[in-house]
């Protein structure tokens, strides 16, 4: 059994922590029927905390398969405008957003790639507008996850069913810093290591990252004008932090496009549209995929690094160091919001014109002049271990330690 008493305090950290819930202000939770106790304790708190209303978005795996079994394809792809109109209605009035996931990583997987492609296409179409205020931090908002029958088997599969979920909970509990005294205070001290890692990293513009391991050797250069994010975020034009994935444990950045040399080698299997790559390595030439090896899944990442030519460059560089929670617990969770804070990544495709100064506001010809991939795909994976070692060069040519044998060699504090 779970105790409750996790659970409140899961959910209070969710509630303080992940969308810094204000008295008088409205909540909007997206969850499923799968996490309805959970839903039901985050609501009761929300209220306890001042929340003037709790609306609650339902979903229901089961009846999602439905729908993509039986419905015809122009229902998939036909948002009706009122579900999008009450999204937009909390959104103008300053709601605050909790999305409390639990992923069965292989619902879909029978249903064809491409009506699947095309619903999810015409869903973040509909919601252009109400994206907005998520993207550039207009309301705060939080993703967390729970844990479901299917996901916790795929990552425990000798367990049964009930173990499974309970060992998937304790998981979470050690991740998300629940197990501590106090949640909220932990993740204060989290946030502040994250926000003095990337503010040192901001100052420092290292021009280039060197990264050496076993089987890799790589050097990433950084354009001009990048930044370094992580940690917890401002709603905009207030001086209100909260934090868009619970976990997270990354500082990231992106590499120029056109300034990757060498060769890097995975250290974590990467599970990708239902396949599994493990132990690959690509090389790169000024910024390009131009060779690459996997022991398993070779053919998968080829259509990987075929998507466009964007998918054959780098959009994200993220350090993390190998001593994080996630990497602790040695399991792989098929799920991106933990397994990308498990180690240091990168990502192949899209970067976010976030990490770059004034990128929100460039066009696509700007963006790739100062070196910002465009790509329809980002997929993160690992490339930290206990092995890896950083060298940061700067504009004089000086070079200093920032990662040795997987952790931080830096002083932040300095
Ligand atoms: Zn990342
Ligand atoms: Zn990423």
């Amino acid at each position: 059994m779970v105790e409750t008493n996790m659970l409140e305090k899961y959910a209070e950290l969710a509630l303080r922590t992940g969308v810094n819930l204000q008295k008088g202000q409205a909540l909007v939770v997206n969850s499923s029927i799968e996490g309805v106790d959970f839903t039901r304790i985050v609501v009761r708190k929300a209220y306890e905390l001042g929340a003037k209303n709790v609306h609650v978005n339902w979903s229901d795996d089961e009846l999602t398969l439905l729908k993509y079994e039986n419905a015809p394809e122009e229902v998939l792809t036909n948002i009706p405008q009122w579900q999008v109109d009450k999204q937009l209605s909390f959104a103008k009035d300053g709601a605050a957003l909790l999305s409390i996931r639990s992923t069965n990583p292989d619902l879909l997987k029978d249903i064809d790639a491409e009506r699947v492609a095309k619903a999810s296409k015409a869903g973040a179409e509909a919601m252009k507008e109400f994206r907005t205020y998520t993207m550039n931090d207009r309301i705060p908002w939080s993703i967390i996850s729970i844990p479901t029958g299917d996901w916790a088997q795929k990552i425990f599969p000798e367990k049964s069913k009930e173990d499974a979920i309970e060992s998937l909970w304790e998981q979470i509990f050690t991740i998300v810093r629940v197990d501590q005294e106090d949640p909220v205070k932990a993740w204060d001290e989290h946030n502040t290591l994250l926000r003095k890692a990337r503010e040192f990293l901001n100052k420092k513009k290292f021009q280039k990252l060197v990264f050496k391991a076993p089987g890799t050797d790589i050097e990433f250069e950084l354009p001009q004008g990048h930044i370094w994010k992580g940690g917890s975020a401002k709603v905009a034009g207030t001086d209100l932090d909260f934090n868009p994935n619970m976990p997270t444990e990354e500082v990231f950045t992106m590499p120029h496009k056109y300034g990757v040399n060498g060769t890097v080698a995975s250290t974590k299997p990467l599970n990708y549209g239902g396949n599994v790559i493990d132990n690959f390595s690509l090389t790169f030439k000024d910024g390009k995929v131009v060779d690459f090896e996997a022991e398993q899944g070779y053919d998968t990442l080829k259509h990987l690094l075929d998507t466009d030519e964007g998918a054959k460059r780098l959009g994200e560089l993220a350090l993390v160091p190998h001593e994080s929670p996630i990497s602790q617990s040695g399991l792989i969770f098929y799920n991106t919001l933990f397994d990308e804070n498990a180690s240091c990544h990168i990502a192949l495709g899209k970067a976010y014109p976030t990490n770059m100064e004034g990128g929100s506001d460039m066009n696509d010809k700007e963006l790739d002049e100062h070196g910002v991939n465009d790509s329809l795909t980002h997929v993160d994976f690992m490339i930290g271990s206990a092995d890896l070692d950083i060298d940061g060069v700067t504009a004089d040519g000086e070079t200093e330690a920032v990662f040795r044998k997987g952790s931080w060699a830096l002083d932040f504090d300095a």
